[in-house]
């Protein structure tokens, strides 16, 4: 006999490590803040460690152009993959499934198995808005009663349409409304990962009905293909079973192109997409290593001229320092000059986390009027380490006349 191999009890482990993924994610913080959020009031997403200025949202649009090729790249290449196994919308409909059930059942249990998707909706409400809210300001402000109307009234309405969805739609959800599901069909080729019945075999079918009953939006994959499949396999497990006690394989199951047909992974479209996708890749981690967490601009101090003092020409300047860090910076000020020895005061500055900095300095490059050589200097700023952060920006030197 067969051995049966099911498909079923990896979902349910993928839908489970998935839920503990993106329940857990808020609550783990590195360097003091959020592993993955997007803070609403300052409007700045946190990403592992890196938190995202609006000034630098280049990085933001490099990741959101690096995440739509990968979803292009992950569907040409395995169809609805993310559909049966990683969207949270199939795993919390196949974790509500009492729903299904409580059709059938008496008003008190019917009441009872509603309330528990209700509570579940509240709580996925709630772990969506902890991506934009931290978990540890938001819980004992929702305990105390102090969310507020915004975050509050925003919690109950999703608290509603997600208790909607589940109560109502559910698997609907996947054909009617779901953009993603809409946009597959044009990201296929014949080659792309799909769950069908092999046609070869179709003498085998007992006819036994199991892969129709089982499916969980009333395809019947014999048929062929269908764009309302979400690849849950269900069906595939279905005739496992009902095939297995014959001592025979399944005749639905997973099939690159259409059963009978020589799979191709590396064919043109596929290495162009993936290639894209790597360079976009490489491109987003590039500017997240290069990013400085100390930025300046250089302008000229209008309120302070050009001026000869004794031995030298002082020019004034204004330096916007923003420290994009989380911590506080002590930053040494540096210039020079080519060929000239060149002075500044201040030449420290000081800048708490998140702040922006505006300090006048005054430069004097000695002995300049005689040689009238200078043009440009470069002012930098740095750490204690050089090697931390170092922002260096030219700056046009002027002589008065006379
Ligand atoms: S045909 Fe139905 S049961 Fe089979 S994978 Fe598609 S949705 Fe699931
Ligand atoms: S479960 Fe298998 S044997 Fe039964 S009807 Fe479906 S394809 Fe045929």
């Amino acid at each position: 006999m067969t051995k049966i191999r099911l498909i079923q009890p990896w979902r349910r482990f993928a839908g489970i490590a998935q839920a503990v993924i993106i329940i857990g994610l808020p609550f783990l913080e590195i360097k003091g803040e959020s592993a993955l959020r997007f803070d609403v009031p300052s409007l700045r997403p946190h990403f592992f460690g890196a938190s995202v200025w609006m000034d630098e949202f280049f990085i933001v649009l490099m990741a959101v152009i690096f995440l739509t090729f990968l979803f292009m790249f992950i569907t040409l290449m395995f169809g609805r993959i993310w559909c049966g196994w990683a969207c949270p919308q199939t795993v919390l409909v196949d974790f509500t499934d009492m729903i299904d059930k409580a059709k059938s059942k008496r008003p008190p249990y019917k009441l009872i198995e509603y309330a528990a998707v209700l509570l579940i909706s509240v709580t996925v409400a709630a772990n969506l808005i902890w991506y934009f809210v931290s978990p540890y300001e938001f819980i004992p402000k929702a305990v105390e009663g102090g969310l507020g109307n915004v975050t509050g009234g925003f919690w109950i309405v999703l608290s509603m349409i997600i208790f909607l969805d589940l109560a109502l739609l559910r698997h609907k959800f996947c054909s009617t409304v779901c953009p993603y599901a809409k946009l597959q069909s044009v990201l296929f080729d014949n080659k792309t990962l799909v769950i069908a019945f092999d046609p070869r075999r179709k003498d085998e079918c007992i006819k036994c009905m199991a892969c129709v009953k089982t499916c969980p939006v009333g395809i019947d994959i014999r048929n062929g293909l269908n764009a309302a499949c979400i690849d849950c396999a269900e069906c595939i497990d279905s005739c496992t079973k009902m095939m297995g006690h014959r001592g025979k394989k399944s005749l639905i199951g997973y099939f690159f192109g259409l059963p009978g047909e020589a799979g191709e992974l590396l064919r043109r479209n596929a290495v162009m997409t993936g290639s894209v996708t790597a360079v976009f890749l490489v491109f987003f981690i590039y500017l997240l290593i290069t990013r400085t967490t100390v930025d300046m601009t250089v302008l000229p101090n209008n309120s302070y001229p050009p001026r000869i003092v004794s031995g030298g020409v002082i020019n004034s300047y204004i330096l916007s320092v923003k420290n994009k860090g989380r911590s506080g910076a002590e930053l040494a000020i540096k210039v020079k000059a080519l060929n000239s020895v060149a002075v500044v005061a201040p030449d420290r500055v000081s800048i708490e986390a998140g702040a922006m900095k505006k300090v006048p300095v005054y430069v004097n490059v000695v002995n300049s009027v005689k040689s009238k050589v200078i043009k440009t200097i470069d002012i930098s700023i740095e750490s204690e380490k050089p090697d931390t952060v170092r922002v260096t920006k030219p700056a046009r030197f002027i002589y008065p006349e006379g």
